[in-house]
């Protein structure tokens, strides 16, 4: 069998650029070890840039985000027992972001592709990829106990931080830039109406507290953890009052709370691959680069990485030009550091780190005042978190 785009990995990345190629008339299988439910049972990011919102747009993948989906135009920092808005629409001159979840994302773009008939191969055994350096690349999987070949002209590594595209690549061909944080987010998934219209990032001598949610009757809550705490030693109680704790008096007060139905302890790390190309295989999103949670990015990078990708191929097949597919890492890069930088930044000034001592508990307070009152510094604030252009 042949495809022109074997995309390995059905999360957005690996769907969003499907997506994108199928409308262009470029054909292109997806192969994922796990089930089309599995995926869907993943709870994970929830904010959106407006150029990821943009590209859904072009993957005809938007009306239901545009329905359902929650525009933002603020969020709130608080510490010191208040909270600061940051107006991301007045800061950025009318930008917003678009809280929608990324499983409802998923189900939207996986929809699509069902209705576009484009294959999609779940439960994939051992998916490998093989001779991107050379001309003929082609991708094994196993199913129904066989061993399939698929050739093709190009391979997508969209399989996330565990996948198997960057573990195929030789050590020498390959740059590792990383950093473990020493500490974790424990988070619930509760069906109750959010403590606030807009995010809260709360810094508190307790540890960071984030108020998030995916709708106006479901809210995701976020409180910092040391990295060995255990799920089972989080009753829904001790976390609601945990969370009281790190917010400020009015919101704790108007914290409502309900048995959760979503509990799980997630690392933090920044990480990035370089380059992101070797030969005719491509690495998009998680497969290249993780950032800690702080900032929004995650999801928001791989929709940048498809963009990057999707016009490089688009000119390949339709202009017949490489030049697209020969700056992918580049321009990819440029703005994956980016990223990573706004995401490090909100995370080394929003937690509690154990070796936090005086003389940098007080730089980080000096640092959110500033920020707080300074327009250019709530301005770059504001520009980072809408994101930077494509
Ligand atoms: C637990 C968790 C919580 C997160 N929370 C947030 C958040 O709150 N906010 C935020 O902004 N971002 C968050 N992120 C980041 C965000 O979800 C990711 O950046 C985003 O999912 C990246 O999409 P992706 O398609 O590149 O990778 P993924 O979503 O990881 O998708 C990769 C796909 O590849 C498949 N796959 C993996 N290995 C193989 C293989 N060997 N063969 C075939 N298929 C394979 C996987 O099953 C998966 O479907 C979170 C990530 C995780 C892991």
């Amino acid at each position: 069998m042949r495809t022109q785009v074997a995309i390995i990995g059905s999360g957005p990345s690996g769907l969003l650029l499907g997506e994108l190629l199928t409308g262009a008339g470029i054909d292109n299988i997806i192969f994922d070890r796990v089930s089309k439910d599995y995926i869907l049972g993943r709870v994970r990011a929830g904010v959106l840039e407006e150029s990821t919102v943009a590209l859904l747009d072009q993957a005809n993948s938007s009306s239901r985000m545009h329905a359902e989906g929650l525009p933002h135009d603020g969020f709130s920092l608080a510490f010191d027992g208040r909270d600061h808005r940051i107006d991301l629409y007045g800061l950025t001159g009318g930008k917003r972001v678009m809280v929608y979840g990324q499983t409802e994302l998923t189900r939207d773009l996986m929809d699509g592709r069902e209705r576009s008939g484009a294959v999609t191969v779940y439960e994939a055994g051992n998916v490998q990829p093989h001779d991107f350096g050379g001309a003929a690349p082609y991708v094994t999987y196993e199913k129904n106990g066989r061993t399939h070949r698929i050739d093709c002209d190009f391979i997508a590594g969209c399989d996330g931080f565990h996948g198997a595209s960057r573990k195929a690549v030789p050590d020498n061909a390959i740059r590792i830039f990383e950093k473990v944080y020493p500490f974790g987010w424990l988070g619930i998934l509760a069906e109750v109406a959010p403590v606030s219209h807009e995010l809260i990032y709360a810094n508190h001598p307790r540890g960071f507290a984030l108020c998030s949610m995916r709708s106006m009757t479901r809210s995701r809550y976020y409180i910092q953890c040391a990295l060995d705490e255990k799920i089972e030693d989080w009753s829904d109680q001790r976390f609601w009052d945990e969370l009281r704790r790190r917010l400020p008096a009015h919101h704790a007060e108007a914290l409502i709370t309900a048995p959760s139905f979503e509990k799980s302890i997630a690392p933090l790390r920044s990480f990035v691959a370089e380059p992101m190309r070797f030969g005719r295989m491509f690495l998009v999103g998680d497969a290249a680069h993780i950032v800690p949670p702080t900032g929004a990015k995650g999801l928001n990078l791989a929709a940048s990485d498809v963009h990057y990708l999707f016009s490089g191929l688009r000119e390949y097949y339709h202009d017949r030009s490489e030049t697209g597919l020969d700056v992918y890492s580049e321009r990819a890069l440029a703005r994956v550091w980016k990223a990573v930088r706004f995401s490090w930044w909100m995370t080394t000034m929003m937690h509690r780190f154990p070796d936090t001592g005086d003389f940098d508990q007080k730089i980080q307070e000096a640092e959110l005042d500033y920020l707080t009152h300074s327009q250019a510094a709530s301005t770059a604030l504001a520009e980072n978190y809408v994101g930077l252009p494509f």
